[in-house]
């Protein structure tokens, strides 16, 4: 009975996943393509298919079949059993939750993103506090739906990173606090820092657009199944087939759509690296979201912002932007493209400060799901959090505790990963580096594909075999931990700001 129940499961599953990208492509052209008075049939269309997809992913006979397979199944079948065990995780989420449950948290959904957006633009907290408790009430009723252990917190943060905790990750960003506070002061407190903004003028939007793509190919991003266009807040969706992401273009600000699109290009990469024959199981799909983050992050800081990248292509950047670069030195290119500055927003912050912004979101999400932080408290919590940690004031509260989009969504436990991301990449430089010792010789020269070929045998290619701890072992040989992030930004950053 084993073999007709896992061709059944995987139909299923194939089903489901087709489902899934067709209402990823309608988001997608959402945020690109859609006329602006054209979003209400568009949430139409959105609602239908997100209910034929959870009608799909919620068949009771998917709970049968992986009933059987649970009991019958040989345990020498790792792969079809790592198939299973992904397959009840994501059952049993769609399955547990009430359907009540999923109409109202819909609603509320719909209903915070627009008070954040109104309170937001008003510069007002209060608008939106009611608004987050209920979320923040949502979100535990979810964990209690699904059940927890410690804490109904490790729940939301599984979701993004099966495995980790709010325990594990406090101890992680315990030391990595430590250690990077002295190195944010140090930096703060040279005469280098803060020197080069608005620099840059009049880079025409096509000439950008050419030397993105340019770079994107040669590191590896295939063209051939993926595409690049604009949007207002860069991202990277799709899968492995038809991956597509984003960027955004500033005429006085090209290293941010280059580096947009890097960032965009390494989440890429990482779904075209993904066994496409498996995309529509667990040994298809990428293992978390910091696992996906350090991949974009490796490529975006560890690669393209180092020297041996500029050595390469400055040339051609002059080349193209002649003009525009006629008064700005080598050093004074490389610094601005490694430049750390006091930016209360966490999204056009630099790769040191970052992991201090999302230090304080995870401390101040324990403490709401601790229930030691009432929410109409946060605006203080958030603005003395960040005095104490990186000497900043924010304005108000537009530039504070409303900046970001996640809470009205009641995605808490989302932050980690992007800090846990950044510790991932850091290891896997110092691992490929290792084994690869001239690895920064090929960028000199244009070439990527030796570190390409790395991550994919050591990340990509194992789908979501492990969780972030396990892959981190296997990967680097090391436990996840915050040293090689610290060593990194010590060797970037501190001959930079002495
Ligand atoms: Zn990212």
């Amino acid at each position: 009975m084993v073999k007709p129940d896992l061709q059944s499961l995987d139909d299923k599953l194939k089903r489901i996943q087709i489902l899934d990208s067709i209402s990823g492509l309608l988001g997608w052209d959402e945020l690109v393509n859609l006329p602006p008075e054209s979003s209400g049939q568009r949430a139409e269309q959105a609602a239908a298919i997100a209910e034929v997809c959870h009608h799909a992913s919620t068949d009771p006979e998917i709970g049968d079949l992986l009933s059987n397979l649970e009991l019958s199944l040989p345990e020498q079948e790792l792969d079809a059993q790592i198939v299973i065990r992904e397959a009840r995780k994501d059952y049993d989420r769609n399955a547990k939750l009430p359907a009540a449950f999923v109409r109202r948290k819909a609603r509320l959904d719909s209903a915070a993103y627009h008070a954040w957006a109104k309170a937001r633009k008003e510069s007002d907290f209060s608008l939106f506090a009611p608004y987050l408790q209920q979320q923040l009430d949502s979100a535990k009723e979810y964990a209690d739906y699904l059940g927890w252990g410690e804490n109904p917190y490790d729940c939301l943060i599984d979701l993004y990173d099966p495995g980790m905790d709010s325990e594990s990750i406090s101890s992680l960003f315990d030391s990595l606090k430590q250690e990077l506070v002295p190195i944010v002061q140090q930096i703060f407190g040279s005469k280098y820092q803060n020197q080069n903004s608005s620099v840059f003028r009049g880079f025409p939007i096509e000439d950008q657009r050419a030397f993105l793509k340019d770079v994107t190919a040669a590191i590896g991003f295939d063209y051939q199944r993926g595409r690049i266009d604009v949007s207002l807040h860069p991202f990277c969706s799709g899968n492995g087939a038809d991956t597509r992401m984003t960027t955004r273009f500033d005429e006085n600000n090209p290293l941010d759509s280059l580096f947009s699109a890097i960032h965009e290009t390494g989440h890429g990469l990482y779904e075209q690296g993904l066994p496409l024959d498996h995309l529509h199981t667990a040994l298809g799909k990428a293992a978390g979201m910091g696992a996906h983050e350090s991949q974009s992050r490796l490529w975006e800081n560890q690669v393209c912002r180092s020297r041996a990248f500029w050595n390469r292509y400055e040339p051609e950047f002059r080349a193209k932007f002649g003009k525009q670069l006629s008064g700005i030195s080598s050093d004074a290119l490389y610094l601005a493209i490694n430049n750390v500055s006091k930016n209360p927003i966490r999204v056009d912050s630099d790769e040191v400060t970052y992991n201090l912004h999302i230090i304080i979101r995870f401390e101040i999400e324990k403490q709401l799901f601790e229930g030691t932080l009432p929410v109409k408290d946060l605006p203080g919590a958030w603005n003395s959090r960040y005095k104490e940690l990186l000497d900043i004031e924010p304005k108000n509260d537009a530039e504070g505790v409303l900046q970001d989009v996640h809470w009205s969504g009641g995605a808490f436990g989302y932050f980690p990963s992007y800090c846990l991301g950044n510790m991932l990449a850091a290891q896997l430089w110092y691992a490929a580096l290792e084994q690869l010792p001239d690895l920064e010789s090929d960028f000199e020269k244009g070439e990527f594909s030796r570190l390409l070929t790395w991550l994919q045998k050591n990340v990509h290619s194992q789908g979501k075999r492990y969780g972030l701890k396990s892959l981190t072992l296997r990967s680097t040989g090391e436990e996840l931990s915050p040293k090689c992030l610290i060593r990194y930004l010590k060797n970037r950053y501190l001959p930079l700001y002495p």
